[in-house]
């Protein structure tokens, strides 16, 4: 007796899918040259064919718990080898879109992050907090202390509160995440569990940035990654040092401005966080050429790309004219330009839970999957 199996597609998520970069799913016909070709996909069930026909057949449920979606590493060979023009990379890039929108907390997040109409708004809420602080302010004399514009404890403050909000946004998103990748499996581990057994090798893999140079089609896309994970890592270390400084002198070295910023041009602390800002700088124009110059291999890009590639590039424009406008002594200029970094970086930190920054966290857990069910190319 033959067995029937019910589909109920999700035309909703078909729709979604299309929107967010994936319009080209409809014309792949199962050849599977895409599995084929790509280069990290395991040789048992691999992927991206039989995701194409999920998303076409709008099993959502199959995708949201898929691991492979996220194991792709986008570099697009499939995409310009598959003869119908299918762009099966671009595809899994907008699966990996909507599940932002899918595990996101609180879900509206992950919609309001997707769609262009709301972008005035999402620039709006820190322009706006900003202008709060600013009330009754005017350019502050003397010497340009960013200090005497916003006392750096509010800084901290609200970095702190904000903090907090994306960590448990975080949490949640890749709980649900987690929640799903094991349905089914008895006796799997919980996240947390799973993050002491398998979390060191995986973070390996992330520093030597691996899989993306197993890749190997796209190396402007190695390299390009590669320079802006390590800028943000420079740019984390100068930011630890500079707010610890700050903290020093305010718990143990009351008055003491060597704790202080601003440092000098030659400081430890200038010279890491200018590093980073040119290494992130350096990858992002070296994405934007890419994907300029480099469309079939690069892949179309995206709103989501657009947003955050650009946000990137104005937080590290504008950090840098800040620094330039207080070394030439422009006050006006030096205490503008850093109200409008502090936006960027706003935009940056606080809705990283829903933008293509949350593609780090949900790729380790999927890495991570992959350790504990040791699915390996
Ligand atoms: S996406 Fe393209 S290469 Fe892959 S199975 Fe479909 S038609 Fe074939
Ligand atoms: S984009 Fe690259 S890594 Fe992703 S499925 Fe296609 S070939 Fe594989």
């Amino acid at each position: 007796m033959s067995e029937s199996t019910l589909i109920k597609p999700d035309l909703n998520f078909i729709k979604n899918v299309k929107a967010l970069g994936g319009d080209s799913l409809n014309k792949c016909y199962q050849c599977a040259t895409c599995s084929v070709v790509c280069k990290l996909s395991p040789e048992d069930n691999p992927f991206p064919r039989k995701e194409m026909i999920w998303a076409q057949w709008g099993l959502k449920d199959k995708l949201m718990k898929d691991p492979d979606v996220w194991l792709c590493y986008n570099c697009n060979d499939c995409s310009v080898n598959c003869p119908r023009g299918a762009k099966p990379g671009e595809v899994l890039a907008a699966v990996r879109n909507y599940s932002f929108i899918n595990f996101a907390f609180p879900r509206f997040m992950g919609k309001v992050l997707s769609q262009a109409r709301y972008l005035p708004l999402l620039f709006g809420f820190p322009l706006i907090l900003l202008w709060l602080i600013l009330q009754g302010k005017t350019t502050p004399s003397g010497p340009i202390l960013f200090r005497n514009l916003i006392p750096y404890e509010l800084i901290d403050v609200a970095a702190g509160i904000f903090t907090l909000l994306v960590l448990i946004g975080l949490f949640t998103a890749i709980s649900r995440f987690w929640s799903l990748l094991t349905q089914g499996i008895n006796g799997a581990p919980s996240l947390l569990s799973a993050f002491k057994s398998y979390l060191m090798p995986v973070v390996s893999k992330i520093l030597r940035h691996e899989k993306f140079n197993d890749c190997g089609a796209n190396k402007i896309r190695y390299y390009a990654h590669l320079v802006i994970f390590y800028g943000f890592v420079l740019c984390l270390i100068a930011t630890s040092i500079s707010a610890g400084g700050i903290w020093a002198e305010k718990l143990f070295f009351k008055g003491n401005e060597f704790f202080l910023p601003p440092w000098s041009f030659f400081s430890v602390v200038k010279l890491t966080g200018n590093l980073g800002g040119l290494a992130i700088l350096a990858g992002c124009l070296l994405v934007l050429y890419n994907r300029s110059v480099n469309k079939d291999k690069a892949g179309a890009s995206t709103y989501l790309d657009s947003v955050f590639t650009w946000t990137i590039v104005c937080a590290a424009v504008t950090g840098f004219l800040t620094q330039f406008a207080r070394m030439a002594e422009a006050s006006f200029w030096a205490y503008f330009f850093y109200g409008i970094h502090l936006v960027f970086v706003f935009y940056l930190l606080a809705y990283l839970p829903y933008s293509k920054f949350a593609h780090m966290v949900y790729r380790t857990v999927a890495m991570i999957f992959a350790e504990y069910t040791n699915r390996k190319r």
